[in-house]
């Protein structure tokens, strides 16, 4: 069986701490070599983000210059249609073959509201869901369906990613990271800091490109 690949989706509106520690934090935990961002066009169940496509891409571009566990599939920037994971996960697992080990990564977040994603069952037979911590979210969904479709792939052990293709779920003990896109983007419209939250690198950016003032 070949390395576990994770791929990391998500608006990156801008990308933070949040992301990048907590995926840097899942590698440490699972033995992951590489994480590949995967930032979204017209998420469907979301508002449309502030930055356009190309500023997003160039942002995550400045945030992973200097760490090499990180590349960019900019695939869904490119359609004109909304972007579903699971469509583009079909598409990631017919390029890289049945056996390889396939972990896409979430917030606990994302995980409680999963059950409203477009053909969220799917996702089993093409990924394992690689989950990390978010302060201010409980671990057990409201809904009764997710919540018993969750146990039935639950493992406690993030290293079993690396024996299977797909089909686990791990809530992996990732720090928290009290940090999200809303606030950064509030915050930067007040004039206060957020050298804490992002790297330098795009706040300098941000700024250049005159990014969420108004
Ligand atoms: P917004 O505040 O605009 O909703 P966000 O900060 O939640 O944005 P996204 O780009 O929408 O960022 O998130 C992409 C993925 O990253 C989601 O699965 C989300 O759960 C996860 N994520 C975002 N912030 C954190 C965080 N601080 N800790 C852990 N996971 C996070």
């Amino acid at each position: 069986m070949s390395e576990l690949h994770a791929v990391f989706g998500g608006t990156f509106d801008p990308v933070h701490f949040g992301h990048l520690r907590s995926a840097e934090a899942l590698a440490r935990l699972t033995g992951l070599h590489k994480v590949t961002l995967l930032p979204n066009n017209l998420p469907p169940h979301r508002p449309q983000p502030v930055a356009s496509p190309a500023q997003r891409l160039a942002m995550l571009r400045c945030a992973i210059a200097d760490l090499p566990l990180f590349d960019i599939d900019d695939r869904e920037l490119h359609r004109d249609t909304p972007s579903w994971t699971v469509t583009t996960l079909q598409t990631i697992r017919a390029e890289r073959g049945s056996q390889q080990p396939l972990a896409f990564i979430i917030g606990q977040d994302s995980l409680l509201s999963l059950n409203k994603w477009h053909r969220w069952q799917e996702l089993m037979s093409l990924c394992h869901l690689l989950v990390c911590r978010r302060p201010g979210y409980c671990r057990q969904p409201e809904s009764a369906e997710l919540q018993h479709w969750i146990s039935k792939h639950l493992t406690d052990d993030p290293r079993r990613l690396q024996q299977y293709p797909a089909g686990l779920i791990c809530l992996a003990d990732t720090p928290y990271y009290p940090v999200s896109a809303t606030v950064i983007r509030q915050r930067l419209h007040t004039g206060q800091s957020c050298s804490d939250l992002l790297p330098l690198s795009v706040i300098n950016y941000i700024r250049q490109a005159g990014l969420y003032r108004d």
